[in-house]
């Protein structure tokens, strides 16, 4: 059974990162990206999400504004987080749990 901090991966295992949050409410979003790219939104707070592996490693398709939008591996392509949201918190693909 997974405990927290929750430990999750990309598919080639490059970007690893840890969440500390409660494990809740799931969204499988249908716009156009995520349900390109299977993404299952879990909500939490930037400062629930710590990094094992370097933040460079991620690749940013700016889907939303600036600052915002689809992080993904550049080497096996799996998106693991979107960023922008106006509520300051972060998405983290549940589905990429180890
Ligand atoms: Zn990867």
């Amino acid at each position: 059974m997974r405990k927290r901090p929750y430990l999750l991966s990309c598919h080639c295992k490059r970007v690893r990162f840890e969440v500390d949050a409660e494990l809740g409410e799931l969204l499988d979003c249908n716009c156009s990206t995520c349900a390109r790219h299977g993404f299952l939104h879990w909500k939490v707070d930037i400062g629930a999400v710590r990094m094992l592996t370097r933040r460079r490693g991620l690749t940013v398709y700016h889907l939303r504004d600036l600052h915002g939008g689809h992080h993904f591996c550049p080497n096996c392509g799996v998106g693991v987080v979107r960023t922008g949201y106006l509520d300051g918190r972060m998405s983290v693909n549940s589905a990429v749990l180890a």
